[in-house]
């Protein structure tokens, strides 16, 4: 006959075997007091989840080889192809998105916001706005929004014609008032100089390139792909 065991918590009889109770190697039985319904169904409730994390937290606080072995669990699981491919696929969908993209900007911003130790109050979804208006703040060219961008030499790098946020006034931080939309080669060639050294530049750099232009007049010039008025056309190819 089926020995059977009464549940410490529920007090119901059930068989005394591994489907109803769950093994505990030092009870001279092998096997638990309480039923695998009532520990169960401990486990799911809120206070002890919480009791959980808290003892999970204390350890990862206080218990150096438990920080790094879960550091390290983390890390592998993180690593693993399938994992891998997921969260690419997860981000070039994300990304793809016009809200993915303000998230994109806001979350990279607010890292360099810390590390420079100015200000962050930008939202996402101010962020989102600007991004909806659908053109650099500055040139006036329309954005594009495309991913996975590669350069003429086949390099991974930013889009030059996507969005990036520019802060005016560098120490100000990014705080709305100080804070414009635009190209990311308008923002990287300004970044380091200023917008005067870009126009000094871009202007001595365009009167020679039209002059060279007129010599060349055989030559049919591609304009850039992006729909934009003549005024602030940037030639694309010009071998001075
Ligand atoms: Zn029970």
């Amino acid at each position: 006959m089926q020995k059977e065991k009464k549940c410490r918590l529920c007090g119901i009889l059930k068989p005394e075997t591994l489907d109803h109770f769950y093994a505990v190697k030092d009870r001279p039985s092998g096997i638990g007091s309480q039923c695998r319904e009532c520990i169960r169904e401990r486990h799911r409730s809120l206070k002890y989840k919480e009791r959980s994390a808290e003892l999970r937290r204390f350890h990862y606080a206080t218990d150096e080889a438990y920080r790094e072995r879960t550091k390290a669990g983390d890390k592998r699981r993180k690593s693993t192809p399938r994992e891998l491919a997921r969260r690419r696929v997860y981000t070039n969908e994300w990304r793809a998105t016009l809200v993915g993209r303000a998230h994109q900007l806001m979350s990279s911003a607010r890292f360099r916001a810390a590390a420079k130790g100015v200000p962050f109050e930008l939202t996402r979804d101010w962020i989102l706005a600007q991004l909806e208006v659908g053109h650099c703040q500055a040139t006036g060219l329309p954005f594009d929004f495309g991913i996975n961008y590669r350069n003429e030499h086949g390099m991974r790098g930013s889009h030059p014609f996507g969005p990036s946020l520019d802060r005016i006034d560098a120490a100000k931080g990014y705080v709305v008032g100080n804070v414009r939309v635009v190209l990311w080669s308008f923002n990287l060639a300004v970044g380091n100089w200023g917008e005067s050294v870009l126009r000094t530049v871009a202007t001595a750099w365009l009167e020679r390139a039209s002059a060279s232009e007129g010599r060349l007049s055989n030559r049919t010039a591609d304009g850039p792909k992006t729909e934009s008025p003549p005024a602030s056309r940037l030639p694309e190819q010009v071998h001075p």
